[in-house]
């Protein structure tokens, strides 16, 4: 089976490739890229005008299986990543049970196998449970299939199980990931700011963020284990990063798009569905983000993905916090890329390259390597609603909105697992 993508911008900054042209895949692998390739017997799809890329890379995503498939499962969550240009997702651990034995992983791995629609990577959880008491057996854990660990919703708070797990992750080249937020700073509900005092709604601070990611920089700096900052949202916690990068520390950080598009003001238009943690900060800490993507300090692009059902997304008290972003992320990064605060080429780097390297996953445009491509038009405008959302919940900001850029096709080791 021949597949040629013709006429497309073939962009893959890691080989210095950008090129209109032609791409030919054959039995899962790119065998072939240039201009005016003549192909007989191809499958052909017309891409004049469109942009042909390394498919993306999702480091921080929920799917809510096993246990609350209500919410999401597997195959709506793998739906919802090929639609949006992933065939690469790390799913977080908050499951129930949660992903802390090789069991639960070889579930994930064999029911999202089964599916057949890209590749899902189970994180494992540090501790027992998520509860912070015990670690898990990270080597079963590794063996099983998990390329990182994290208790993701719950912080890792205990600061010698964080130092053993680092240690550990270190021998074992594993990546430590750590929803940063000292549990006891981030009771409340919405950022500390504006918004809080003018709804008078209990507040989580900045600082609650800032101290767990200034120890976490540290521990990492002293074990050399790699220490992942998920979702970053503070102009502190960034400052935090940039410090210990520098230092040396192998530390890599991932934001948000709500978290570059979006300030705390947004929880006044979209209530409850605006509500996240770390929530949306203030219009400071966005502008810092962005210097962030600039200078390099922010690796990647990351959706935290989280689903809810609608009656958990009613109030901005009893509200869970999370939105839902693979079909998203796409038309989020290119609205920065619009703005001028990135480039394309950079894009690709913080959906793909970047998120893959730190996960131990190839990607790039190369003759002989597997097909891992997604094809999009920059410019089409669409709108995520009932019709066109593939996920099983709806919580979003975006929900109903214009948005722009538009993934049309998107092919996994040569097979098109989205094709719109
Ligand atoms: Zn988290």
């Amino acid at each position: 089976m021949k597949i040629l993508i013709r006429g497309g911008r073939i962009l893959d900054p890691s080989q210095n490739l950008d090129l209109v042209g032609d791409l030919l895949i054959e039995n899962g692998k790119i065998s072939a890229i240039g201009k005016n390739l003549n192909v007989p017997y191809a499958q052909v799809f017309e891409a004049k005008g469109f942009v042909v890329c390394p498919s993306f890379v999702d480091i921080h995503v929920h799917l809510r299986d096993p246990g609350q498939t209500y919410k999401e499962d597997l195959e709506s969550g793998s739906k919802c990543a090929v639609a949006g240009g992933f065939t690469t997702i790390l799913c977080m651990p908050n499951t129930k049970p949660a992903i802390d034995s090789p069991e639960v992983a070889e579930y994930v791995i064999r029911k999202s196998k089964q599916i057949g629609l890209c590749q899902v990577l189970p994180a494992g959880a540090i501790t027992k449970g998520r509860l912070g008491k015990e670690l898990t057996d990270f080597y079963a854990l590794k063996m099983a299939g998990c390329p990182a660990l994290t208790d993701d919703g719950a912080p890792l708070m205990d600061s010698r199980l964080m130092e053993m797990a680092l240690k550990l992750a270190r021998q074992l080249d594993l990546l430590i990931m750590n929803h940063c937020e000292d549990d006891k700073l981030s009771k409340g509900h919405i950022n500390e700011g504006y918004v809080s005092s003018l709804l008078g709604i209990a507040y989580r601070s900045p600082s609650a963020e800032d101290i767990l990611v200034a120890r976490d920089c540290i521990l990492s700096y002293y074990t050399k284990g790699r220490m992942h900052i998920q979702h970053l949202s503070s102009k502190l916690s960034l400052d935090i990063v940039r410090y210990f990068k520098e230092k040396g520390a192998p530390v890599s950080c991932e934001v948000n798009p709500y978290h570059l598009l979006f300030d705390e003001r947004e929880l006044l238009k979209s209530g409850a569905n605006a509500k996240v943690n770390p929530p949306l900060r203030r219009e400071e800490d966005r502008q810092a983000l962005l210097e962030g993507l600039k200078d390099g300090t922010i690796d990647c692009i990351a959706t935290d993905h989280a689903p809810h059902a609608k009656k958990e997304k009613t109030s901005l008290e009893s509200a869970m916090p999370g939105m839902i972003g693979l079909q998203t992320a796409l038309p989020m990064s290119l609205e920065l890329v619009r703005e001028g605060v990135i480039t394309l080429e950079k894009m690709v780097y913080l959906l793909s390259l970047n998120p893959a390297k730190l996960l131990g996953v190839e990607r790039g445009i190369k003759v002989g390597k597997p097909a891992n491509l997604v094809v999009f038009d920059p410019e089409r405008e669409w709108v995520l609603n009932e019709k066109t959302n593939l996920s099983k919940s709806q919580n979003t900001p975006l929900w109903g909105r214009v948005l722009k850029g538009k993934v049309l096709m998107t092919l996994w080791e040569g097979k098109i697992v989205y094709n719109s």
